[in-house]
């Protein structure tokens, strides 16, 4: 069967809630190497103390943002907004087209409930999602 993201349109509109920048149950914002490398110029820090501060290596060698004390990603600022927008990682800038979000009716429906912005607004043209759902398979490799 097609997914579902060809059966139907899907609607989205990012609010800035932020709620997908929070860590927790599990949720991990995973990044390679190049997109550290990329991170780390575009804030101009020397790699050391990116590293340290910025990024944690997990026990089965993935490498993910760090988070703060409330769990919100590391870059994420007060305001509410990413601070490294420009040179995020694809995980963030495909959400919430993920192949296993987008692909059955029944997990793009539960993801709503995390993400207001699913179902709210335009239609998103399928041509765009096809393109966000290749970056994130590409990425996920
Ligand atoms: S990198 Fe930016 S967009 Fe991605 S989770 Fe962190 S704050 Fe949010
Ligand atoms: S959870 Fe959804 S609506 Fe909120 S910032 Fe993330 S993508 Fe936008």
């Amino acid at each position: 069967m097609r997914p579902f993201y060809e059966r139907q349109p899907l609607r989205f509109d990012c609010t800035r809630c932020g709620r997908c920048c929070v860590a927790g149950g599990g949720y991990y914002v995973f990044l390679d190497e190049n997109e550290a490398e990329e991170i780390r110029a575009y804030l101009n820090l020397s790699r050391s103390w990116f590293r340290r501060r910025y990024l944690i290596r997990l026990q089965d060698g993935d490498l993910v943002t760090s988070w703060q004390g409330d769990g919100r990603c590391v870059f994420l600022d007060a305001g509410g907004e990413c601070g490294i927008y420009p040179v995020r990682p694809v995980q963030c800038r495909t959400y919430p087209f993920w192949p296993e979000i987008v692909s059955r009716q029944t997990d793009w429906q539960r993801e709503s409930r995390r993400c207001e912005g699913i179902n709210r607004g335009e239609e998103v043209p399928v041509t765009r999602i096809r393109k966000l759902v290749s970056a994130g398979r590409a990425r996920q490799g």
